[in-house]
């Protein structure tokens, strides 16, 4: 067995159940195409039950527990976690095809979720509003009630953090439905829950399809928000629904990432990350800084060197811990691979790794550099979800604005300047949910709000600002005389 626990089991109201009708999917390992077991395959009445046990909960003991509670059960987990790290990164690593190491770097960011949300649980409160004589005005900070978490398969641990722990911190019942292709550490997840204390029905895990599972559970009237990270085609299929039942959405959707590199850039600083951000993950990062646009004079030698990093990269299984692994999947590695041959017809390939020997069934691209795009090319404008990057030149800050900002997506961009006025300009007129300057990703910092613009979706997680999207204030106008 590759989990220590049943991995086509659902859990609901801190039972641990075959879904109804005893359905399931194989558990691919995308490293050589091997099957690793069976996920139970939920449906639309184990969504029901999941809400309505998230339902019960709030109407019981976890509705009544104390945010210092908590943040203690929450800060439990997170120990928990680190404690658990060999077991949940070697999950991760077969379930995804993630080397080892990035696997390990997520356990890490989950344990930081859980200890940044149990220290603020206790932290989040309402106002006192100055008003009329005769008046005391005062605001809640209440929990929405149900949740409902659709994430996907690139950073489930990550995800789960930023989305589900936050919406835990401050009291809501959470029902998780993480994507079919890398469900494990969300099992692990909640089995490390029930561990912990948290109180039965606060947490939910419904493994299955988007298309059964998600689906029940974007269109549930039981649930009272939701929260999205996955496709923007998907995403706008979730807004619909919630919009049925007049839910709120957060929506973390792709993106096509600019990294801007000037003239007076320093480049050694810049090269590892104009390289890993778009190869991270094997490149599965809806933060991928996988667009980088070069000034006229240092064109040359940023493709130069970026190739030379690109032909050094090692791809492999994910217990290997090579630079690279697989793609999530066969489907996913064809998706890439039209795209490679897309450059290829068009002349753009600058450098590419080399694939060595690897195991036949898995679901290996090699990572690629396009270089020479032209910034309306589909290369440069759709999210190709793999190891690749695409260098686009510019001649001046306001051509490179314009292109930076040139796409319908507005995730993160970095900008690298040693130019302090530019380094402010840039900040503010590019369109996207973060910027880095002279840096790229802040090494993931969970304390800083995250979210998109444009087809990149809306609303904000991680930082305190998931606390307050997680939700809803009340106003308390009492008249006393
Ligand atoms: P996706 O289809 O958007 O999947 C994300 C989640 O939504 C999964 O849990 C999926 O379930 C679920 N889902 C699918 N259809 C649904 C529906 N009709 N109703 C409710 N839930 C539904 O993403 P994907 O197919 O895995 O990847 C496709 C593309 O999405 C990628 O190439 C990339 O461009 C983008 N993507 C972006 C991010 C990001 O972090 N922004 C992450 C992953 C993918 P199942 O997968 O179990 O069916
Ligand atoms: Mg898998």
């Amino acid at each position: 067995m590759v989990a220590p626990f049943h991995t086509d089991q659902i859990f609901i109201g801190g039972q641990w159940i075959a879904p109804n009708g005893g359905r399931v999917l194989p558990i691919e390992n995308p490293s050589n195409g091997e099957t690793l077991g069976r996920l139970a395959a939920g449906g639309a009445e184990d969504i029901d039950a999941a809400v309505q046990a998230a339902r019960a909960a709030l109407d019981g003991p976890w509705g009544r527990t104390t945010a210092v509670e908590r943040g203690r059960v929450l800060a439990r987990m997170g120990r928990e976690v680190e404690a658990r790290i060999d077991m949940l990164a070697e999950l991760e690593a077969l379930d995804v095809g993630k080397p080892l190491k990035q696997a390990r770097a997520d356990v890490v960011a989950l344990a930081r979720y859980l200890e940044f949300y149990a220290g603020a649980a206790d932290k989040l409160h309402g106002e006192t509003i100055p008003f009329l004589d005769g008046y005391t005005v005062y605001t809640l900070r209440e929990p929405h009630g149900v949740t409902g978490h659709v994430i996907p398969w690139n950073y489930p641990m990550q995800i789960i953090g930023r989305s589900v722990v936050a919406a835990l911190a401050v009291g809501n019942a959470a029902v998780l439905k993480p994507a079919e292709q890398a469900s494990l550490t969300a099992l692990a997840f909640a089995h490390i829950a029930e561990d912990c204390g948290l109180p039965a029905g606060a947490l939910n895990v419904v493994t299955g399809t988007g298309a059964e599972a998600g689906a029940a559970l974007a269109a549930h009237p039981g649930v009272n928000h939701l929260s999205f990270t996955g496709s923007t085609g998907v995403g706008v299929v979730i807004q619909q629904a919630a919009a049925v039942n007049a839910v709120p959405v957060t929506l973390e959707l792709g993106g096509k990432s600019p990294q801007l590199v000037f003239d007076d850039a320093d480049l050694d600083k810049a090269l590892p990350f104009l390289v890993n951000a778009g190869v991270q993950n094997a490149g599965q990062t809806c933060s991928a800084g996988s667009r980088v646009l070069v000034q006229r004079g240092v064109y040359d030698e940023v493709v130069r060197r970026m190739g030379e990093r690109f032909r050094a990269l090692t791809v492999g299984p994910a217990m290997d811990d090579r630079d690279v692994g697989p793609l999530v999947s066969r489907k996913q590695q064809a998706m890439v691979e039209r795209y490679i041959e897309l450059g290829r017809a068009d002349g753009l390939i600058a450098a590419q790794a080399t694939l060595g020997e690897l195991p036949s069934g898995g679901a290996y691209v090699a990572p690629t550099l396009f270089a020479g795009v032209a910034p309306d090319h589909a290369l440069a404008q759709e999210e190709i979800f793999g190891p690749a990057v695409v260098v686009i030149p510019f001649e001046t800050e306001e051509g490179a604005i314009a292109i930076a900002n040139g796409t319908d997506y507005g995730l993160v961009a970095g900008v690298w300047t040693a130019d302090g006025g530019r380094q402010m300009r840039l900040a503010r007129r590019l369109r996207a949910g973060q910027v880095f300057i002279n840096n790229y990703g802040a090494a993931g910092g969970v304390e800083l709000p995250f979210g998109g613009v444009g087809k990149s979706g809306h609303g904000r997680e991680k930082g305190f600002e998931a606390l307050y999207a997680f939700t809803t204030l009340k106003t308390v106008a009492a008249h006393h005389g």
